[in-house]
């Protein structure tokens, strides 16, 4: 008798698409056997505030004992500098635990959870892991459509997941959209705003999260330490809600989900708004830069609130990514999130920004020569 797991795995979980991430770099290098950069996966290339790092270091020394598996400190800071209480914060590893625990609470067979097309790919994966039935609704000019979203919540529909900005398209919607948005969901029904890259965006008039979760109690707000922040490898993130729910996510989530130095650079890391004035300033300049040189190759990047630029080429990227790759520059593909003709560009430092122009501008032109 041989086992057979694809019997023992459900229907829902076997049909689940595979998140796909950016290459690691170091997996380039050893293959090709070149120095590699990586503009993949919206990383901070500045790195983390040295404050971070000195309380990483700090902490190190005390890695055989558990962390606070209450996260107090942070969470009490956290709480202070958002105007909630503490027992409104809830810390996950990586904003993603949130977004998976939210639909493992809210939803069941039969209950629904909306999102958009062509967002972050696991608000979808995680509205099907938890049994949900997964409705989208189509980008309009590479937003979010909130008034099509609207329209599509049913009496089944428990979470609604908004990432804003957006990932991977770059662009957001404003606090009067937002607002109309908000007063059309019914209060059963969980808004997740997750705000990954929102200290990135330009506009002025991005909503105020923490004061209008004071007159909705069923918006629940993410933010992580992976973007801005530059601590991506240590997995930590929060999202901002209703106590009642915070205290079901904390039940369900692991115990000591988040590690002590994670706590710590956080803590350190929240502090140094001048290491975030700094990458936000840079991000800016880098980003216009990039974009700019992008539409003098002829290409249609789109607007962007983020430390990403999203190109829709109007041909296939896959095989620009791949001839990109053989000089040494790391980009993201969208094939696999059904935008085959599309790829997300992350905003590095300067060097890298202008290492990944020229590498485009002499691809496109052997593609051109080619053709
Ligand atoms: C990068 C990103 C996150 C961050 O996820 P973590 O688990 O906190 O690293 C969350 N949401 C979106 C839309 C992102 O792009």
């Amino acid at each position: 008798m041989s086992l057979r797991f694809e019997e023992l795995i459900p229907d829902y979980i076997r049909g689940l698409p595979v998140y796909v991430p950016g290459k690691p770099i170091e997996e380039v290098e050893r293959e090709l056997k070149i120095h590699a950069i990586k503009l993949a996966s919206n990383e901070n290339p500045l790195g983390p505030s040295p404050k971070a790092l000195a309380a990483i270091h700090a902490a190190a020394s005390e890695t055989h004992r558990y962390p606070d598996g209450g996260t107090k400190v942070l969470r009490e800071k956290i709480a202070q500098w958002r105007g909630v209480r503490a027992e409104q914060i809830f810390i996950g590893l990586g904003s993603s635990e949130a977004i998976d625990i939210v639909a493992r609470l809210l939803l069941r067979e039969g209950l629904e959870g909306l999102t958009s097309e062509g967002t972050y790919a696991p608000f979808s994966i995680a509205i099907r892991m938890n049994r949900g039935i997964l409705r989208q609704v189509p980008l309009r000019n590479y937003g979010y459509s909130l008034e099509a979203i609207a329209e599509a919540m049913t009496a089944a529909t428990r979470v609604i997941y908004l990432a804003n900005p957006n990932n991977p398209t770059g662009t957001a919607f404003g606090a009067t959209e937002f607002e109309k948005f908000l007063e059309r969901v019914p209060e059963n029904v969980c808004v997740v705003l997750d705000e990954a890259y929102f200290h990135y965006a330009s506009r002025e008039d991005m909503p105020h999260s923490n004061e209008l979760f004071r007159t909705h109690q069923n918006l629940l707000t993410l933010r992580t330490f992976s973007k801005v922040y530059g601590l991506a490898g240590l997995r930590i993130g929060y999202a901002l809600g209703n106590e009642t729910l915070v205290a079901a996510m904390n039940k369900v989530r692991t115990p000591f989900n988040v590690s002590g130095i994670a706590q710590a650079a956080a803590i350190a890391a929240v502090d140094d708004k001048e290491h975030v004035h700094r990458c936000v300033e840079t991000n800016a300049r880098e980003r216009a830069r990039l974009i700019a040189g992008l539409r003098e190759m002829g290409l249609k990047p789109v607007e962007s609130e983020t430390n990403f630029v999203f190109v829709d080429l109007g041909f296939d990227a896959k095989a620009l990514c791949e001839e990109l790759l053989h000089r040494g520059v790391i980009l993201r593909p969208l094939g696999w999130m059904e935008m085959p003709k599309a790829v997300r560009i992350s905003v590095g430092t300067a060097e890298e920004n202008t290492k990944c122009l020229e590498a485009m501008n002499a691809v496109l032109r052997g593609m051109a020569s080619r053709a």
